[in-house]
Formats: C-alpha cells, structure tokens, sequence
C-alpha cells in the first residue's frame, strides 16, 4: 500500500455554500441531524432560492455550492436552482439520498452538475437498510448505476458509526463496479437523533483506535482501486496546529428558515452567525456562534468540547490524549 493521506488545508479565498432548500424528506434515516425544530419546515420558493443564491456568490473567489435538503431531489424547481448556481460560476454538488425525485437526471445536465453524491452507510441491504430504511439500498445503488450511465460524476458519502464500520472495506468494489469517482467517509456526529437513541451497547461512537486502525487503511485501498477518497481528520498528532473553519474560512450552512451557520456543530442551537432576512445576508449581534471560534482550549474543536465531550479522554496528568479536529478538515487521497 503507497497511498498516502495528506491534510487538505484550509482554502482562504473559497467559500462553501452548504445550501438546504427544505427539509422535507421520503426517509427517516436513524442517524438524520436535520431538526425541525431548529430548521423549520419551509420548502423554499423558486424564486427565493435564486435570490439566496445571488447573496453568496462572489466573481472574485471560487464558490462551491452544495444542494441539501432533507432531500433536494424532492423541491421541482432543483434543475432552476443548479442552472442558476451554474450561471453564477459556482461548482455544484447535490447531495441525494438516491431517490432522484421530479426526474432530476433528464432535468438537468453533466455540463451543469459536477457532482452527484450519493448516501450510502453498507456495501449491501443488511448493513445500509436498518441505518436508511428498507428497499433503500437497493433504490440508491440502482440509481446510481443511472446515473453514471447518464455521464454525471457521483460520488457516495458513508457515514462512519458503531454500526458499519466492520463493513466498510467492502464498499470498495461495490464503488468501482458502479463507476464511483469519489469517497467521502464521514464520522457521524452526535446530534440530532444519535445523541438520544441508542444503537445497542456501544452506542453510535466509533473509539479513536478503531477509527485510526480502520479509515485511513480502507481509503488508502480505495484510493489504490482508483477512487479520490476524503475523510475527517478528527484526531490531531500533538505537534500539529490547530484551526477553526470558523475563523479561517467562509462556510455557509444555509436553511430555508433563514438561519445561517458558520459551523455544523452548531446547528442545533439558535446561535447562527448570520441570518438572512427580507433577501439580506444579516450578521446577527450578541451571542453568537462567532465568539466560541475565538476560545483557545487544549482539547482543539470547542464546540465538539461543549457538545460531545465524551470524545475526549485523557491522560494521567490531565492532559487531552488528542486534540479534536475542526469537524471539516479533511484528508483526502488521489486515485493511484
Ligand atoms: S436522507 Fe438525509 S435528510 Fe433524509 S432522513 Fe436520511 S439523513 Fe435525514
Ligand atoms: S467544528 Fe469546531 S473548529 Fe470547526 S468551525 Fe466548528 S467550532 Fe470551529
């Protein structure tokens, strides 16, 4: 194996707009983080999707829109929403749970799209259908074959727990046999519903050694059969520097109630950055999520401190045995 992962840095410059359109959904995945509570349950407008996208884009940096939803798929006017990401001079991703609702594949187009991203947590129905519902499995696989088929690039996103890890190398020559171009292994996060249901007696964590003796050598394989694979750095060697996203980078975590994140961890609670309001981008005052990026603690992400503690462990002298990633620095490695 010669694969080696390397740290994707933090781009200044580039700026990230992780767009929910809705939160509507077909599934009720057991890990789902969308909280309506918090998101709301608006379906977005045609039009206010469009003048939403207009407040992000920026001719002087390289934008990455990503489509989310709920299920994107599910909003008719998501074709109008990429042509017109497309138009601003934005790289566009939709992220689907492989439903491909309103005929999304004939409405729009490869030259349009950059990527479509399936979600998929198991190489077959036993592992992924009790985590995303059953029949999902095999709806997801088929529509991706459709979809490469078609030209589109996919790419599949699996979302690392308790529950699949032991499975995970063998998604592999599932993904090159249906043409997937890229990898992306998630660790999943506890909120939303992981933070209260339980997935048995080990809960839904995976422990640092098992994901440091299992991630890195199955991307490493997947990179070998030629698939780009990205993945969370999550735990962080001592003389490494620490870096919040929220301070170095512009990501914009969108929802159709108006609220505006700079951080995915903070998601769950009303402490958004920004918000938008009569089709303003509003920088909110007081509390927000801001002043926690400015927090220098030993233990690295002070969001994962506050809200995932149980992350951590430490040593004999009190001193964190890791420090916890930003939750979006990822490494990633090339197809060979
Ligand atoms: S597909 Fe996504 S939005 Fe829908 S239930 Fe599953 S995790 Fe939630
Ligand atoms: S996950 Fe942690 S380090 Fe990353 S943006 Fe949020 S608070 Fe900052």
């Amino acid at each position: 194996m010669t694969s080696k992962a390397r740290t994707v840095a933090f781009q200044s410059g580039e700026r990230n707009i992780f767009f929910h359109i809705l939160t509507a959904c077909n599934l009720s995945c057991r890990h789902c983080y969308i909280n309506t509570a918090q998101h709301g349950t608006v379906t977005l407008s045609k039009e206010t999707m469009l003048e939403w996208l207009e407040l992000f884009a920026d001719p002087a940096k390289k934008t990455n829109v990503i489509f989310l939803g709920g299920e994107p798929t599910m909003h008719p006017d998501l074709a109008s929403g990429i042509k017109k990401a497309k138009e601003l001079g934005m790289a566009v991703t939709v992220d689907s749970n492989g439903y491909l609702f309103n005929d999304i594949l004939n409405k729009t187009s490869p030259d349009l799209l950059d990527f479509l991203s399936f979600s998929l947590d198991g190489p077959d129905a036993q592992v992924n259908d009790p985590i995303r519902g059953e029949g999902v499995f095999n709806i997801c696989t088929s529509n991706m074959r459709k979809a490469v088929v078609k030209g589109y690039n996919v790419s599949v996103i699996y979302t690392v727990s308790s529950l699949n890890i032991d499975h995970l190398h063998r998604m592999i020559p599932l993904l090159k046999d249906i043409g997937v171009k890229r990898f992306f292994i998630q660790v999943i996060g506890l909120r939303g519903k992981p933070a209260h249901e339980s997935a048995g007696d080990s809960g839904w964590q995976v422990s640092p050694e098992q994901w440091l003796a299992t991630v890195p050598a199955v991307a490493a394989q997947a990179a070998s059969a030629g698939i780009h694979v990205t993945f969370p750095k999550v735990f962080m060697d001592k003389d490494e520097t620490f870096e919040c996203a929220g301070i170095v980078t512009e990501n914009f975590f969108v929802f159709p109630n108006g609220r505006v994140y700079r951080c995915p961890l903070c998601e769950d609670h009303p402490i958004h950055a920004f918000e938008i309001k009569d089709n303003r981008l509003v920088h909110r005052e007081g509390l927000t999520e801001d002043n926690f990026f400015q927090l220098n603690i030993a233990e690295g992400c002070v969001m994962n401190m506050l809200l995932q503690p149980d992350t951590i462990s430490y040593d004999d002298e009190g001193n964190p045995d890791h420090k916890i990633s930003c939750c979006l620095l990822k490494q990633e490695i090339l197809p060979e």
